[in-house]
């Protein structure tokens, strides 16, 4: 594909409008730079709570703001000190809404933001002013907005919070933004316009493509087509078992088994929930019959206990293949209705066993990332779970797990106990199939940003929770 030199594309919006979302997914689709400029404006927030500094003393927060090294990227720090979490509570928002409308912090940030955008070259930047003030030769502007009501929903999905408090939060916040003097939050005459109350994602996604393609300002290679058909798991992401392995079947569970599974389920989460304390957010956005796709991050062999807590019902999990080569592990695992898949991909068996699984009617776990992880990152995912998703055209429930690492690290035997919290987030849609019925490559692709870009959201949010 080929990108316009100097292409900036602008996304402005109100607060929860879902530019972030849209714009690190535009980055990531087309590959570009990627500049969030509210998290810039949440750093001088941030730290003008911590130096408790009087927020209408203005001549301060400008010095405070002109001495502040500040990062921002996959994670954000200030003066070298990692704040990716801490710049996202409601008191930091509240603050950086505050310092945002004073002249000279704008002036700052506005000209540190420049700076990033000559240096980085093609990018997306995300704010309220890019295109009116930061960088008005945008190519593409786009300017996103919400019902009130949408909006703060989605910013209480990603809290936590009651939507009351988060709705009079927005209305504050959106006030501010529309009424202070220096650059206000105000559609420039240019600027296309999305409204993405009734809107998925994907489709935002789409129509921004299009008019990137109908500007000119990319071209997509002539063998890649726009609505690209996989009907089965693609090179780097979907590995092929070559036929080494023995094909994993699916058999219908017997009443024996389900007994089993309940039996070991009940004594491994009345352990689990007295020694790691678990408590579990949102349960009530897991479907309560039929079948899905639960998609957790992944930092513990404690992560399979915990989410046991999720529902009585007998979850499939998918485990290292290597667990089978301990016969007493594979016949227990088997037992459980765990099944092998070859380590840190997904392979074909493996994805047409949960295919199975779901056609009958059972939910199923899928790790994204392919394998425990370390650290606050969620690593890039696999296609595997959304990929799934399309064939079985079942919902992927995305899951955060706050503290299971600290439990249990990697390489460590013995887990320690320390608390754990999950969140259970809304579900995604699973990706839309092409016309002939078949996968698309490209929806698959987009629903696992989707995947990756929620299941972060909420691991952060339920480390916070632990107090990490
Ligand atoms: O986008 P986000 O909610 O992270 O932004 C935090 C705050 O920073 C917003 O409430 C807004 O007041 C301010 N902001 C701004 N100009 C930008 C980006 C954010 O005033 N370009």
């Amino acid at each position: 594909m080929k990108v316009a030199s100097g292409l900036v594309i602008a996304i402005d919006g109100t607060s929860g409008s879902g530019k972030s979302t849209l714009a690190k997914l535009t980055a990531t689709s087309l590959s570009l730079a990627y500049l969030d400029t509210g998290a810039m404006y949440r750093c001088v927030g941030l730290k003008a709570l911590e130096e408790a500094l009087d927020l209408t003393d203005h001549d301060k927060l400008i010095e405070m703001a002109r001495g502040l090294e500040i990062q921002v990227g996959d994670r954000v720090s200030v003066d070298g000190v990692d704040v990716t979490s801490e710049i996202r509570t409601p008191q930091v928002s509240q603050a950086a809404s505050v310092v945002a409308t004073v002249a000279g912090v704008r002036e700052e940030m506005v000209s540190r933001q420049r700076s990033w955008i000559e240096a980085n070259g093609p990018c997306v930047v995300e704010g309220r002013d890019i295109g009116s003030v930061v960088w008005p030769d945008a190519q593409l502007k786009v300017f996103l907005d919400a019902s009130s009501e949408v909006r703060a929903k989605r910013r209480a999905d990603q809290l936590g919070t009651h939507q009351e408090i988060t709705g009079d939060e927005l209305r504050a916040r959106d006030l501010r933004d529309q009424g202070r003097r220096t650059s206000p939050l105000e559609k420039t005459a240019d600027s296309v316009v999305i409204d993405t109350s009734q809107m998925a994602l994907e489709d935002t996604l789409k129509r921004v493509i299009t008019y990137l393609k109908e500007r000119q300002l990319i071209e997509l290679d002539q063998d890649q087509p726009d609505d690209e058909s996989i009907d089965q798991p693609t090179q780097s992401t979907l590995t092929s078992l070559e036929g080494k392995r023995a094909k994993v079947e699916y058999r219908p569970p017997t009443k024996g088994s389900l007994v089993f599974f309940s039996v070991c389920r009940a004594i491994a989460v009345t352990i689990c929930r007295i020694y790691c304390r678990v408590s579990v957010e949102g349960r009530k956005n897991l479907p309560e019959s039929g079948p899905y796709i639960i998609a957790p991050v992944h930092r513990s062999y404690v992560d399979w206990i915990v989410l046991g807590l999720l529902t009585r019902r007998r979850i499939r999990f998918m485990a290292k293949d290597t667990l089978w080569s301990s016969r007493f592990i594979g016949w227990l695992l088997g037992a459980l209705g765990t099944f092998p898949v070859h380590r840190a991909s997904a392979d074909r068996s493996a994805l047409t066993m949960c295919v199975s699984i779901l056609k009958e009617g059972e939910p199923c776990v899928l790790f994204p990332e392919g394998q425990r992880m370390t650290g606050p990152n969620v690593a890039r995912v696999f296609d595997g779970a959304s990929y799934v998703a399309a064939k079985a055209q079942v919902p992927i429930v995305p899951v955060g797990i706050g503290g299971s690492e600290r439990v249990m690290q990697k390489g460590k035997i013995l887990p320690r106990p320390y608390k754990v919290h999950i969140i259970v987030g809304t579900p995604i849609a699973p990706p839309a199939n092409g016309k002939t019925g078949k996968v698309s490559r490209k929806a698959v692709k987009e629903s696992s940003l989707v995947v990756q870009d929620s299941i972060q959201k909420l691991f952060d949010r339920a480390q916070r929770k632990v107090g990490l």
